[in-house]
């Protein structure tokens, strides 16, 4: 087996009446890039320090490559953690910094300066060597936090929202180096955000976290196109959520929304009343009149200037608002309010959730006046 293969069976962290992880089970197999996306308090952190062995779980396992990690402290996990606030020895330079731990490995005094040359060459500070620490901007800290890490060539990479503190533009640029540097150690990296775009772009598999629990884990395409729940389809993205009733039919299903009978693609886990969801760049707007399967007559309400694209939102006859993200590449058709359209819901871009109705309607809550609702 390669090295760097994690198992966490059955974990749970309670803190008094806290649940903080609430029976986690996961196999993140060596070499992956595993990211952790969730809201504020839905168990990230807890989960990952327990990996580190920070925190002691309450009940379950964790495994690393098959061997039970529970009683083993965290400097002798062979698991090495990033955190967002880089904790770096500001009386050292930076090439101290990132030779620190191997101080505590036996290490002889030439290859420890390789390992740290090597590494601070990938991460791109190899200028930066002699320069104190307080005298980095926070891009460059968190190059020498990761660097530090590497050094230690741990099979394993805990990452705490190691780009939180950093400005939009540096985080992108780092994310595209993060992805590169996993991608040739071909080390474990195990994530933690509450920002979808790093989940999407990075990401080899991405776990969706609500309430200490897993909604849902997959691939970023497959979680983005085909969500399971409201909470998971809104927290990837926008979406129209729609009180549908569905019913089954052939590889899919039928979809009554008011008056309308639509067809899905999807196939619900349940038949009966449920949400149907759709993205807004799949609402297609269409000519008043246009007819066909799947189109819905509906009035343009309003329309927001996106700069290259436009939000536009349109009552349905049925009385639900969707949201249409119309491209503005100079062929598509400015919209007004008032403008009478047809709307186009594909078959396979509409799909019916496995939520109760209560549940999604819960989680979409907050979500203002779209459809959704
Ligand atoms: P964030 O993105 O805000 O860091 P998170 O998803 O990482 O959130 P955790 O930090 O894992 O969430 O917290 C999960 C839950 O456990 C929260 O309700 C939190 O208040 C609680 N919690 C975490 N650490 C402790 C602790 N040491 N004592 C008591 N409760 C805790």
């Amino acid at each position: 087996m390669s090295e760097g293969d994690i198992r966490l069976e059955g974990l749970v962290k309670n803190y008094g009446d806290v649940v903080a992880v609430d029976g986690i089970d996961l196999h993140i197999p060596s070499g992956e890039f595993f990211t952790m996306l969730g809201p504020s308090g839905c168990g990230k952190t807890t989960t990952l320090r327990m990996i580190a062995g920070f925190e002691r779980p309450t009940e379950g396992e964790i495994l690393l490559d098959g061997v039970d990690m529970s009683s083993t402290p965290p400097h002798k996990r062979r698991v090495n953690t990033v955190f967002q606030n880089y904790a770096l020895f500001t009386h050292m330079t930076v090439a101290e910094n990132v030779g620190f731990g191997l101080r505590y490995q036996k290490v002889g005094k030439d290859e420890a300066m390789q390992r740290v040359r090597a590494v601070m060459e990938m991460v791109q500070i190899s200028e930066l060597g002699e320069r104190r620490t307080s005298e980095l901007s926070g891009g460059q800290q968190q190059r020498v936090a990761l660097a530090r890490a590497l050094v230690l060539e741990a099979p394993v990479l805990l990452l705490d929202e190691p780009l939180g503190a950093l400005d939009a533009r540096l985080r992108l640029d780092l994310q595209v180096e993060l992805k590169r540097i996993q991608e040739q150690l071909e080390v474990t990296f195990i994530y933690v955000t509450h920002d979808q775009d790093e989940a999407l772009t990075m990401s080899d598999r991405v776990a969706v976290m609500k309430g200490g629990k897993i909604e849902q884990c997959d691939v970023p395409q497959k979680l983005y196109e085909e969500p399971n729940t409201a909470f998971v389809a809104n927290f990837l993205g926008s979406a129209n959520l729609l009180s549908v009733e569905a019913k089954a039919a052939g590889a899919g299903c039928d979809v009554i929304l008011g008056n309308f009978t639509l067809k899905s693609d999807s196939k619900p886990e349940q038949a009966g009343v449920g949400t149907a969801m759709i993205r807004p760049e799949y609402v297609k707007l269409e000519p008043h009149g246009s007819e066909g399967e799947n189109r819905v007559p509906g009035m343009v309400e309003e329309v927001v200037y996106m700069g290259f694209h436009q939000d536009v939102r349109v009552r349905l006859a049925n009385g639900d608002l969707v949201r249409a993200d119309v491209p503005n590449d100079g062929d598509s058709p400015e919209y007004e309010q008032g403008n009478a359209v047809a709307v186009h819901l594909r078959a396979a871009n509409l799909r019916v959730l496995d939520d109760y109705p209560d549940e999604a309607a819960d989680d979409t809550a907050d979500d203002a006046d779209t459809a959704a609702v």
